[in-house]
Parts: structure tokens; C-alpha cells; sequence
């Protein structure tokens, strides 16, 4: 166990909380009072603290500037009826940052430390988290080297902060999306399975070239033959065919989403036909053709369910259903915020 005592707390005497607007909160650019941060030095986990938001210093030479040797998570707290916060599925998160990690040659990071960190910051800034419908505070752990080298070899010293941000609803529009057939965001034996800073440094030229064509987002395809789907922008994507729910299984090129966990856990318990396996861009271009493809979105923390509108592939445009007539993205939206919420009794035990 993590001594909390071992927390150093120094809080600020400005909170800037009064430049939080629930009814227009802008995306990434407000950040709550306060970060935590803890350094990876001689092999051990230390200086573990909470202080005021600030700018935080570090050298030219950085490894991690030059390398990309970093790891991220993101999750979000919500408040339930009786005002208190909810953090969902935490510990999801503390694991799949050491998966990442691993694959960046990150040491472990106590997922107790993760815990006791993320809790107590968020007792500390629990202001922060708005109340209003499809609001949230946007939490944002991330680890990264510190060597001060600029030879390429695993980082020696690591830093693990989290940061905070209240978030508004995100995606209120349908997204229309590209079936990518050229770029590639991950490969076999590469990183896509890890949540590590440069795959996403990476997959912005291709997303830049689609939304000069109109689109939101790509979906990204295998890398071999681009003939098989993988996932959509930063999010899993699903789509349902007929009565069952279709998505591709997580492998070496596709993030573990704890949303689309969720969402599929939630469809097999409802009893609905689940498929996880490999799904070609042909099967689903004919589905769209013949009328089988009832639903397509996204599932991810940052917009949990994101309707997908059309279908961009080769010279076509394929028109989907009316996202306000999708009987399951509705229903499996409002089951997942109902449970975030606290609105309804979470019998999976994902609340935190
Ligand atoms: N795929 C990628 C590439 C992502 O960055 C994310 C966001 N973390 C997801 C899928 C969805 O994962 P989660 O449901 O855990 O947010």
C-alpha cells in the first residue's frame, strides 16, 4: 500500500475555478488548480505531490522530446444525483498504462500509487467536476523519460503527472468517416495496442489529408491489405449488421478500449449476438449497399458513443440510418451513462 502520507500537498491560494462556465465549457484549454506528479529516480517511485497547475521545466536534450518515449490514459469523474463523484473503471486504466508502458520500456507503476494519486487529486479538485448533463472532468495521467540524452536507449528517469480538465459533450454531430486505404496508424508488431504519444503524432497527416476531403475521422484498415477494419479515429468502432453487434478484435494494432469492453459486456448481458473477429471493408461496403448495415459508431471515453453518419471508400459516399433512429447506440448510450452517473445500479462494479 501507497502511504497517502507520502503525498505532499501544497494547494493554491488563486483557484481559477471561477473561469469555469458549465454551459460553455471549451474543449482541452481549462485546466483544474491543481496536477499531481511523481519522479522515477534510482529505481523507485518518490517525491510524490500535489501542487498548483504550472508550466513544468525541462532540458533541450530531453529524451522524451527527441524519442517519443511516453504514455498516456484518459477516463473521466461525473457526479451522481447525491453530488458525489464517480470515476469509471479506474483501475482499467492503471493496467493498461503498464501495458503501454512496457512496450516504451517504462518501469511499472504501483497501480495503488495510480489509485491513491488519482484519488486524492480529484478530492482535491472535486469542484472541478461539472454537474450538468454530458459534462465531465477529463482526466489525463501520462508518464514519460526524463533522461537528459540524447542517445537513443531507455530513459533511466520517468515522471508520472496527472493532469485535469472539465470537458462539455463532445461530437453532438454525426461523424463522417474515411475508410483509410493508403496510411497506416499501426502495424503488426508496432505500438497500435499501446496508448504511447507517437501513434498519435503519427496518425495526424492521414486524418488532416480526410478532413480536407470532408471528413471527420478515418477508419483505419490493416496495414497488409488494408482490407480489414481496425478502428476509427481515437475510438473502437462497431457496427451492427443485421441483429448482431460487430466489432474487430483487440490484437498487436488496436487500443483495448475499456468502452467498447463496456458496450460489449452490456450487449451480450441484454443478449444480443456479439461477433468479435475480423471485419473486411468488403462485408461492410455490401451491408451498406443492401440495407443490412442498421448502426455504425465509435465507442470511446472522450465521446462514448459517436454516431457515424457516412461512410467515405474509394470514390463512394455511403449515407447511413438516422442516428435519431438507432435503437441500440441510444439505448446502450443512456445504460452507459445511467451507470456513470449513478443513475442506475452498477451491478458490474465499474464505479469508482
Ligand atoms: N482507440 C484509440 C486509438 C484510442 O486512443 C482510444 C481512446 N483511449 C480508444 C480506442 C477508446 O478507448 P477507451 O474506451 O478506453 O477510451
Amino acid at each position: 500500500m501507497i502511504d497517502t502520507q507520502t503525498i505532499r500537498i501544497e494547494a493554491t491560494e488563486n483557484s481559477r475555478i471561477s473561469e469555469l462556465d458549465e454551459n460553455n465549457i471549451p474543449f482541452g484549454k481549462l485546466y483544474s488548480d491543481h496536477m499531481f506528479t511523481a519522479d522515477y529516480i534510482d529505481g523507485e517511485w518518490q517525491d510524490l505531490k500535489i501542487t498548483p497547475y504550472q508550466n513544468i521545466s525541462i532540458s533541450p536534450a530531453n529524451t522524451t522530446l527527441h524519442y517519443a518515449i511516453t504514455v498516456f490514459e484518459g477516463l473521466k469523474a461525473y457526479r451522481n444525483p447525491e453530488g458525489e463523484v464517480i470515476i469509471f473503471r479506474p483501475q482499467a486504466n492503471a493496467k493498461r498504462l503498464n501495458v503501454s508502458g512496457e512496450r516504451m520500456c517504462i518501469p511499472e507503476l504501483p497501480e495503488e500509487l495510480f489509485m491513491e494519486a488519482l484519488t486524492e487529486l480529484i478530492k482535491l479538485d472535486s469542484s472541478w467536476v461539472p454537474s450538468k448533463p454530458g459534462t465531465a472532468l477529463y482526466i489525463r495521467p501520462f508518464i514519460f523519460g526524463t533522461d537528459e540524452y540524447i542517445g537513443i536507449r531507455p530513459s533511466d528517469n520517468f515522471r508520472f503527472m496527472i493532469i485535469t480538465c472539465p470537458v462539455g459533450a463532445y461530437y453532438t454531430q454525426p461523424v463522417n468517416v474515411k475508410i483509410e486505404t493508403e496510411f497506416s496508424r499501426a502495424f503488426e508488431g508496432g505500438t497500435g495496442f499501446a496508448k504511447a504519444g507517437g501513434n498519435y503524432g503519427a496518425s495526424l497527416y492521414p486524418a488532416k489529408l480526410a478532413q480536407e476531403k470532408g471528413f471527420h475521422q478515418l477508419i483505419w484498415t490493416d496495414s497488409k491489405t488494408h482490407e480489414y477494419i481496425e478502428e476509427s479515429g481515437t475510438m473502437n468502432v462497431m457496427f451492427i449488421v443485421g441483429d448482431t453487434l460487430l466489432t474487430a478484435p483487440t490484437s498487436g494494432t488496436i487500443l483495448d478500449g475499456i468502452t467498447r469492453n463496456s458496450v460489449l459486456t452490456i450487449a451480450r448481458d441484454w443478449g444480443m449476438k456479439v461477433e468479435e473477429r475480423r471485419i473486411s471493408v468488403k462485408e461492410i461496403i455490401e451491408a451498406a449497399k443492401d440495407g443490412s448495415l442498421k448502426e455504425v459508431f465509435g465507442v470511446g471515453t472522450a465521446a462514448t458513443i459517436a454516431p457515424i453518419g457516412k461512410i467515405g471508400f474509394q470514390d463512394e459516399v455511403y449515407e447511413l440510418s438516422d442516428p435519431a433512429e438507432r435503437e441500440f447506440s441510444i439505448k446502450i448510450l443512456k445504460e452507459l451513462n445511467d451507470i456513470r452517473t449513478g443513475a442506475v445500479e452498477d451491478k458490474y462494479g465499474w464505479t469508482y
